[in-house]
């Protein structure tokens, strides 16, 4: 077995790696890149090593540094990730050219899928079924627009060299077709030096389903059955799962012994991906390989109890795995959810900050798979993902069951994520009954829009944001003897509800005809917890502005929040009422000049309170009977509090 291995990658794949070469007693060096310096990764190998900074060029795609760092610490075998190398048939001939091994399959096997015209004419030949369409050579304009005449609209063209979705253009009908065609290859040009297309019948609502294969270093090709990734949003998977809910036994067995059939056909080694779409009327069409290990991978994991990596790094060293395909079984289902710091609700754009915390809480139940920790800077250069969510259980029904319980329980504070999108997702109708395609996300965009907060929902953010202005301004309205009307800005829209009560740690009020109590349970810093309605929330609250405006996190909902006066009057007094008087800050009752049914001229002296060694004397806000004085002289009074009433 190898002695030691270089990851060439970052964030949760590197620490993934890691893990597996604990497992396996083998010795790690990890690499990062100066902006990267404080993350998990950058010291999570027995030996850590600088790339210096720069540009991905200068790092992480660099090559030659890390092929020379490998040489200098002795390295046996480089293990290239997802993304960055892993498909860069170069980069395994440059390593076996320094007497390393590449932890992936060979130089030809990668350029070979990398193509997407070439791969095409070697399925036609091991006799993989592929969408109808025209990948030849020639590239002249007419002949193509006569050849997707043909295929029939829509039609879709691709970049041979594509990949990420660049290079694609979907053609609706004839009259859009060249000048489709042109933006295609000026993209792929740019994109990827080379404007060669391909063209294929556009699949309406397809579902993306792939199977993962794993070949030994004997020439014994294995497949670990399929995963379903439908739920996509730009071309990018979000939600993945296995097994898949459409697929019978009968197809389940077609599209894997095809993807075996396509291991065997190009003499595979190590792990890899075959992606096909599926039609309505389930038909299979190849799409690609994936000459790498998937971001997804841990489903198969769960559901198979193999080890992917574990499987990668033997295969690598040239050993036969003994065991049959029959030994590999498909035990219960799993999904994962990728969590990105991302706005689903802005059109998916990417988030920033800093993630304040990342921990699992105390429902364990489920695999946490991130490359951050608490404090760490997200960083724009890279993928927005910020940890892979897997739970396991014995049907599709319990396995989405504990993934809402695991979103909810997990803590990401700091950045605005996905987090709720994806229980939105996961409630889903369409969803729960495995009726999905790849344009899931666009088709139901209305329902899985953040307005669709039930008022339950509505419920919990405004007992969060009480509780934080609680919190926050240490104030209490310790007695409330009337109804208070409040207004909230839930991500800039308004609401309405009514105060009934609160103490120091309870709250009741009503919403839209509904009352509901919240309990506080504990609170440190910016994080508290409280319970009601049969449940248990963790928050995080942080001001985001002057005007009052503040994220409040509370569990996997993310909202945007402002409480205000009603009628946009803002004083607490005006709130209370008009002859209410507070405290404006916390302190002692120094002196109280007036008693109880005593009258009252706007203006005048009520009561002094002292704080921070001076008196500061609270006035009749207006004209009238003093009626209840709340406080005797001497007492303890927090900002805010409501002192004394006069009517
Ligand atoms: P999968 O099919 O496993 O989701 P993707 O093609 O989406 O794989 O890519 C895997 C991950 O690697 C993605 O998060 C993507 O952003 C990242 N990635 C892909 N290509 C590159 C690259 N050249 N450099 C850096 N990251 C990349
Ligand atoms: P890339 O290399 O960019 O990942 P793929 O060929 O894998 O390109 O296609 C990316 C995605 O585009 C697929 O996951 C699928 O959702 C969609 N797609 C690809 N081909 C078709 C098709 N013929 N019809 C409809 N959708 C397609
Ligand atoms: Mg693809």
């Amino acid at each position: 077995m190898f002695d030691k291995i270089l990851i060439a990658n970052r964030g949760e794949i590197a620490l993934r790696v890691v893990k597996t070469c604990r497992k396996l007693g083998i010795k790690t060096v990890t690499i990062f890149a100066d902006n990267d310096q404080f993350l998990p990764h950058a010291n999570a190998g027995d030996e850590s090593v600088s790339l210096g900074g720069g540009s991905l060029a200068q790092t992480y795609l660099n090559q030659r540094k890390i092929i020379d760092l490998a040489k200098k610490y002795n390295v046996d075998a480089i293990h290239p990730g997802y993304g960055f190398l892993s498909e860069n048939s170069s980069f395994q001939q440059n390593i076996a050219k320094a007497g390393m091994i590449f932890i992936g399959p060979c130089a030809e096997a990668i350029e070979l899928m990398g193509d997407k015209k070439e791969s095409k004419v070697k399925m036609e030949q091991i006799g993989v079924p592929l969408v109808p369409g025209y990948h030849g050579e020639n590239q002249d304009e007419k002949f193509l627009l006569d050849e997707a005449k043909k295929i029939g609209f829509p039609v879709l063209i691709k970049a041979t060299a594509g990949g990420g979705g660049k290079g694609m253009r979907i053609v609706q009908e004839e009259a859009e077709f060249l000048g489709a065609l042109e933006a295609s290859k000026r993209e792929a040009s740019n994109a990827f030096g080379n404007d060669k297309v391909l063209l294929e019948k556009y699949i309406e609502l397809p579902r993306h389903i792939e199977v993962q294969l794993v070949s030994d270093g004997k020439g014994n090709h294995y497949h670990f059955f399929e995963r379903e990734c439908s739920i996509q949003r730009r071309y990018q998977k979000v939600i993945e799962e296995t097994p898949s809910p459409i697929i019978d036994d009968e197809l389940r067995e077609k599209i894997c012994s095809t993807a075996v059939k396509i291991a065997e056909g190009i003499n595979y080694l190590g792990a890899g991906t075959i992606e096909y779409i599926l039609t309505p009327q389930k038909d299979f069409y190849f799409l690609e390989m994936n000459t790498r290990l998937q971001v997804e991978h841990p489903v198969t994991e769960e559901v198979t109890g193999f080890d992917l990596v574990e499987l990668q790094i033997r295969a690598a060293n040239g050993e036969a795995f003994g065991f049959k395909q029959e030994d590999i079984k498909q035990k219960g289902h799993s999904i994962e959810c990728r969590i990105y710091a991302e706005d689903p609700d802005n059109n998916f754009l990417p988030t920033n900050g800093r993630v304040k915390k990342i921990s699992a809480q105390h429902y364990t139940d489920y695999r946490l798979d991130s490359g951050y920790t608490d404090g760490n800077s997200i960083s724009t250069s890279y993928d927005p993902m910020l940890a892979k969510l897997i739970v396991h259980a014995d049907s599709r029904e319990n396995s989405i069951k504990k993934m809402n319980h695991a979103l909810d329980d997990v803590l990401f504070l700091g950045a605005k994520t996905n987090r709720d999108y994806l229980k939105r997702i996961l409630s889903h109708k369409e969803f729960v009954t495995g009726n999905i395609h790849t344009h899931f996300v666009e088709t139901y965009k209305k329902q899985l829009d953040q307005s669709t907060y039930t008022d339950q929902t509505r419920a919990i953010i405004i007992a969060a944001a009480l509780f934080s202005k609680t919190i926050k301004e240490k104030s209490i309205w310790n007695v409330i003897t009337k109804k208070l009307s409040k207004e909230i800005f839930i991500d800039e829209k308004s609401f309405c509800f009514d105060l009934l009560e609160q103490s120091h740690n309870k709250i009741t009020f009503a919403h839209r005809g509904n009352e509901y109590t919240f309990f506080l349970r504990d609170f440190e810093g910016e994080y508290y917890s409280f319970e009601g309605m049969g449940d248990f929330y963790y928050a995080f609250q942080s001001y985001i502005n002057q005007d009052e405006a503040q994220q409040i996190i509370v569990n996997s909902l993310e909202a945007k929040v402002k409480l205000v006066a009603k009628a946009q009057k803002t004083s607490m007094a005006s709130l209370l009422g008009e002859g209410a008087l507070q405290s404006p800050m916390p302190g002692k009752v120094f002196k109280i000049l007036k008693k109880e049914g005593e009258s009252v001229q706007e203006g005048e002296d009520v009561l002094i309170v002292e704080a921070m060694k001076m008196e500061h004397s609270i006035k009749a806000t207006a004209s009238g009977t003093v009626k209840n004085i709340f406080f005797k002289e001497g007492e303890q009074v927090q900002g805010g509090v409501l002192l004394c009433e006069i009517e």
